[in-house]
């Protein structure tokens, strides 16, 4: 549930009762439960104390409190203050009556309660499980399992010991990766190997028949190993190398800015998984607006758009509408001024040739002329767009066959140029390979 969401139904609920919002406040990076300090919250408190505050809404009281040290701190602040009108989207609470303090007290404590006991339970039984060396969980076969996940496939597990032995010796991930592809090597759901999936693998305790919990190798598992668990450590440490990561860091994101969630609107971001698999997120949460529901990897959504964009500088389509836009009177000016400033400095050239100035001084004359060329050509090219785009207009397979040796700076400068954003619908549950039809370009012009 996103933070402005939240804020929508609190807004709504205290316009129905009349009320007039005076301040919003959130802590939307620090949960109740964790019993740090909530700016906020504080600040909520000192309004009531100040008397500038009559009511408080707040979306779900275990919102406000999950310590009851917290809880009776702010039942004495509004009595102090006079407030007792506390209303919650989940059931209104008087803090005026000895009923609705009571009501309070319980529901906090409850509520502590329950978060204290899920999480403790979920996290003792993964434990308990990682230390036992057990399985845990579904999802997919693992590569070089059966489906039983316990019983090594002979046929996957070769690949396993291959790709193991040829990164201790020295061979770049990618460079394993595209070799499993032009052998046509499928992973489990029967497409082809990414470098991250590949190196997740090869990361990953299972294959040499250890358990996990949180990244850590706790225990031997009860499956057996495909290669030994001195390649895994072996393995890690030369995967954590800064010299072997800086490539990884320097990977970028091709789209930032130009992905917009289908469901609320949002800006996507660029937020990697754990595993280090790149993404574009409509992110919730601290500092951003979006809905948290859509997540799309990056890889392949970069090589579809880049596609879009190679088919698009074909088209007919392109060429016409950035020659429309250079017939406009803005552009005519800039174009004017170029012209003009450009014969000025022929003229201050001459002038200097001619010796009837110095070299100072057809110096001097030049710089804010060259300065104004300068600043028409850039506002021509905010205009028409084209600068990015010159020489690629109609010739796409030679940018095509250049494409991986730009950089990305230039690659995001062109996509830019024809590309305003791609809405992105959401994903299926489920369904695991790229889906042209979540994706709508919305073309500039
Ligand atoms: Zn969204």
């Amino acid at each position: 549930m996103g933070v402005r969401r939240q804020l929508v139904d609190c807004e709504r609920r205290a316009a129905l009762e009349g009320w007039e919002v005076v301040e919003r406040f959130v802590d939307d990076d620090v949960s109740a439960y964790s019993g740090r300090v909530r700016p906020a919250y504080r600040r909520m408190l000192e309004e009531i104390r100040g008397g500038f505050v009559d009511a408080v809404v707040v979306w779900h009281a275990d919102r406000l409190h999950r310590q009851p040290k917290e809880l009776e701190e702010f039942i004495d602040v509004c009595a102090a203050a006079g407030v007792t009108r506390f209303a919650s989207l989940y059931g209104d609470i008087d803090l005026g009556t000895a009923d609705g303090l009571f009501m309070a007290r319980i529901l906090g404590a409850v509520a502590r309660k329950e978060s204290d006991d899920k999480s403790r339970r979920i996290s003792r039984k993964h434990q308990e499980l990682a230390q036992a060396g057990k399985l845990a969980g579904g999802g997919t076969r693992p590569f070089g399992f059966e489906s039983d996940r316990l019983t090594i496939r002979e046929s996957e597990a070769v690949v396993i010991r291959e790709c193991a032995g040829r990164l201790l010796a020295g061979e770049a991930i990618r460079s394993i990766c595209f070799d499993l592809s032009e052998r046509e090597v499928a992973t489990v759901s029967g497409g082809a190997w990414k470098t991250q999936t590949l190196r997740r693998m090869l990361l990953s305790g299972r294959i040499s028949g250890q358990r996990e919990y949180r990244g850590e190798l706790v225990a031997t598992a009860e499956w057996p190993g495909i290669i030994a668990p001195a390649a895994t450590s072996r393995i890690r440490a030369l995967l954590a190398d800064p010299a072997r990561r800086t490539n990884r860091s320097a990977r970028r994101y091709l789209l930032v800015r130009l992905l917009r969630c289908g469901s609320c609107g949002e800006t996507l971001v660029s937020r990697p998984r754990s595993g280090g698999d790149r993404r574009y997120i409509c992110a919730a949460g601290p500092n951003f607006s979006g809905c948290g529901h859509t997540y799309v990897m990056a890889d392949t959504l970069e090589q579809f758009v880049v596609e879009a964009v190679l088919y698009r500088l074909d088209s007919a389509e392109l060429a016409a509408a950035l020659n429309g836009s250079a017939s406009d009177p803005d552009t005519e000016r800039w174009q004017q001024e170029i012209d003009q400033s450009q014969g000025q400095l022929d003229e201050l050239a001459g002038l200097f040739g001619r010796r009837e100035i110095g070299l100072s001084e057809w110096q001097a004359a030049r710089a804010p002329v060259e300065q104004r060329v300068t600043d028409a050509r850039k506002r021509l090219a905010r205009l028409t767009r084209t600068t990015a785009l010159i020489g690629h207009l109609g010739n796409a397979s030679d940018l095509r066959e250049r494409w991986a040796s730009l950089p990305l700076t230039r690659q995001h400068a062109i996509v830019a140029a024809v590309l305003d954003h791609v809405v992105v619908g959401r994903g299926r549950q489920g369904f695991n390979r790229f889906d042209p039809a979540r994706f709508t370009p919305v073309w500039r012009a």
